[in-house]
């Protein structure tokens, strides 16, 4: 199963990747994920990406083209992937179709996550994240049993620097933007599915699940 979770900043992209990489065995590719332990561990590409994901915006596109490229080729992908905030802009999307065609691979399903503006300011002021395995939690809707702990694996739960409102705002404007082309570039190419995001997690899951089915 090869798949792309398409969204804004907080639609729940992670949140739902995450419990299918438990049921499919596949894993999750988040470039936003890839890019925060490139920063921490200060690598080249973590010093190239720091000033535009601290300001909301996008990293360029060849720097993260390059990376899921790399990461794509990898033997545990063989069995499909999960794309996780990638792509983001229509050239990404046009040098995915090109790297999958070199791998022999094609996309199965884009899933779109359609979520009020509002709710995805409360969501991501509220989200809180393990730094040791990056599982998800929000304060209010999704709250971990002991606060500030991971229920997954006892780490500690941190709010991402981005998470502010400002940040969020500035973000939410360049999806507008940059992403949302992306919703009928997919429509054309025959895979979109659209899903409302503004439901409880587990029913958002189900509604993926049931347009997997019809997928295969
Ligand atoms: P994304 O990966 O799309 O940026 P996340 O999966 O991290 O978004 O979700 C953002 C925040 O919203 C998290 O705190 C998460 O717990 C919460 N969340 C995710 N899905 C839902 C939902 N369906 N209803 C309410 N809160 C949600
Ligand atoms: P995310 O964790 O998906 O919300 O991404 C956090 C930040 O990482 C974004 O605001 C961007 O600065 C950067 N980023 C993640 N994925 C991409 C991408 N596909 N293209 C460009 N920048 C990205």
């Amino acid at each position: 199963m090869n798949l792309i979770l398409l969204g804004p900043p907080g639609a729940g992209k992670g949140t739902q990747a995450k419990m299918l990489i438990d049921r499919f065995g596949i894993p999750q590719i988040s470039t936003g994920d890839m890019l925060r332990a490139a920063v921490a561990a200060g690598t080249e590409l973590g010093l190239k990406a720091k000033a535009c994901m601290d300001s909301g915006a996008l990293v360029p596109d060849e720097v993260v083209i390059g990376i899921v490229g790399e990461r794509l080729a990898q033997a545990d992908c063989d069995k499909g992937f999960i794309l996780d905030g990638f792509p983001r802009t229509v050239a990404q999307a046009d040098a995915l179709k090109q790297t999958l065609g070199q791998l022999g691979k094609s996309l199965d399903a884009v899933i779109s996550l359609e979520v009020d503006t509002e709710a995805l300011v409360e969501r991501l002021t509220g989200r809180r994240t393990c730094r040791a395995c990056g599982q998800g939690f929000h304060v209010r809707f999704d709250p971990p049993a002991k606060e500030g702990v991971c229920d997954a694996c006892g780490g500690e739960l941190y709010q991402r620097d981005d998470d502010r409102e400002e940040t969020i705002r500035k973000r939410l404007d360049v999806y507008q933007e940059q992403t949302s082309p992306l919703i009928e570039y997919y429509q054309q190419e025959g895979l979109l599915a659209a899903i409302d995001g503004m439901q409880d997690i587990s029913v958002v899951q189900e509604d993926i699940l049931a347009t997997l089915r019809e997928a295969r």
